[in-house]
C-alpha cells in the first residue's frame, strides 16, 4: 500500500530520496555492519546500540562522504594550576562531512575531557599486604579478612579490624594514572565528532544512540538522539506517491520563464496565449492547474509554429504525457514533449494532411 501525500514535487523528491537512503542504510546496517566491531552496546549506556568509529567510517564510505576533522579547542593542564590542583585535559574536534561535490552534508562537534567519570576515577579494591593482589574478601561469618586463592590470591588471613586492610581506601579514588590516558581522551573526542556527524548525515539516529558519558554526575549526551527502532527488525520504508502541487505566486514567473525559453516565445506572446487559452489575468494570479494549462499551450504553440504539427495533435501530445505520468513535473513534461516531437518527425511520413510548409512566403510542398 502506497502512501499518498499532497506536497510540492520538490518536497516529494527530497522525501523519497531520504527514504531510499534510509532503506540503503537499513540493508547496510543489517548485512554489512558487525556487532561489537562496528556497533554494540556499552555497559552503563543502556541496551541501545552505539555506533563505533569503524561502523561510522563504513557508513560514510557507503554514502560517498569524506571525513574532514579539525581540532577546535584544547586544554592541557598537567599540573592542574587552573583547576584547583587537579590535572585537566580537554579536547574538542569539529568533523565536517562533505559529499563528492565538496558540499557540506553534516557536521558535528565532539569533545572529551579527563573529568569524565571513566577517566577521572578508578575503582579501588583492598589489596593484600603480603602478595599485593586486589583479592581481599571479608568472611561472612566473623568479619575477618582473607586473600582469596581462587582469584589468584595467596591465602593470607587477617583479623577483623586489622588496620592494614581496613585503612585502605576503597571504591572511587582519583585516577593517578590519568597522564597515560591523555591520548585516549584526545582520540575519544575525535571519535565522537566523526560518529556524531555520520549519524546526522545518514539519518542513522533511528538505529544508534550516541554514546553517553558522565561528568561530575551530569549526563553528557553528545547528540540528542535515541534510536526509534532496533536494528535487527527495522522494516524498509515505503516511497510516497505524490500529487503535484507546485507553489503558486512568485514561482509562476520562474515556471513560465523556463517554458518560454525553450519554446521560443516572449512574455508578450505568453500573455496573449494565456488570455486566449487560459484566462486573462497576470501570471502571478494563475492557479497551479491554470499554470500547467498555459505551459501545455505554449508547448503546443511551439509545435504548431516550428514543427508544423496540427494544433489538436500538438496539444493532444501533452494530454498523452500527463496521462502516462499524472505527477509529471514541468521539466519532465517539457523534456518528454520535445522527445515526442522528434519521434513524430522521424516516424511520420510526410502526408497530405501536413500543413503546407511556409518558407519566405513560398509554399515548398
Ligand atoms: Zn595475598
Amino acid at each position: 500500500m502506497a502512501n499518498l501525500m499532497r506536497i510540492p514535487q520538490s518536497g516529494a523528491i527530497a522525501i523519497n530520496d531520504a527514504v531510499d537512503r534510509m532503506n540503503t542504510l537499513t540493508l547496510f546496517v543489517q548485512q554489512s555492519l558487525r556487532e561489537n566491531l562496528d556497533y554494540g552496546t556499552i555497559p552503563g549506556c543502556g541496551d541501545k546500540p552505539v555506533l563505533f568509529k569503524p561502523g561510522a567510517e563504513k557508513i560514510a564510505t557507503l554514502f560517498g562522504l569524506r571525513i574532514n576533522i579539525e581540532r577546535t579547542d584544547v586544554v592541557k593542564d598537567f599540573t592542574g594550576k587552573d583547576f584547583g590542583g587537579e590535572p585537566f585535559f580537554y579536547f574538542e574536534y569539529l568533523c565536517i562531512l562533505k559529499d563528492r561535490h565538496g558540499d557540506v552534508v553534516a557536521q558535528c562537534s565532539g569533545s572529551c575531557n579527563s573529568w569524565e567519570d571513566k577517566y577521572r576515577w578508578r575503582k579501588s579494591e583492598r589489596c593484600c599486604p603480603q602478595c599485593g593482589q586486589p583479592t581481599i574478601l571479608k568472611s561472612k561469618q566473623d568479619g575477618s579478612w582473607f586473600c582469596w586463592t581462587k582469584k589468584g590470591g595467596c591465602g593470607a588471613k587477617y583479623p577483623k579490624g586489622d588496620a592494614a586492610i581496613e585503612s585502605q581506601k576503597v571504591g572511587r579514588v582519583p585516577n593517578e594514572r590519568i597522564f597515560d590516558q591523555v591520548n585516549t581522551i584526545d582520540k575519544m573526542a575525535q571519535k565522537r565528532s566523526i560518529v556524531g556527524s555520520v549519524i546526522l548525515a545518514a539519518n542513522a539516529s533511528n538505529y544508534f544512540a550516541v554514546e553517553q558519558t558522565m561528568t561530575e554526575g551530569v549526563e553528557i549526551i553528545d547528540a540528542d538522539y535515541e534510536p526509534a527502532q532496533p536494528i535487527n527488525n527495522a522494516q524498509p520504508m515505503e516511497r510516497i506517491q505524490v500529487e503535484v502541487m507546485p507553489d503558486n505566486g512568485n514561482d509562476n514567473q520562474a515556471r513560465i520563464a523556463k517554458v518560454i525559453a525553450v519554446t521560443e516565445h516572449n512574455w508578450a506572446e505568453a500573455k496573449e496565449i494565456c488570455d486566449r487559452k487560459v484566462r486573462p489575468v497576470p501570471s502571478s494570479e494563475l492557479s497551479s492547474v491554470e499554470l500547467r494549462e498555459l505551459i501545455r499551450w505554449l508547448l503546443a504553440d511551439y509545435a504548431v509554429k516550428r514543427r508544423y504539427i496540427q494544433q489538436d495533435t500538438a496539444y493532444g501530445l501533452t494530454t498523452e504525457l500527463i496521462k502516462q505520468q499524472p505527477s509529471i513535473t514541468d521539466e519532465s513534461l517539457i523534456n518528454r514533449y520535445f522527445v515526442r516531437l522528434d519521434e513524430l518527425a522521424e516516424s511520420a511520413p510526410v502526408s497530405a494532411k501536413t500543413p503546407g510548409r511556409q518558407f519566405k512566403g513560398v509554399s515548398i510542398e
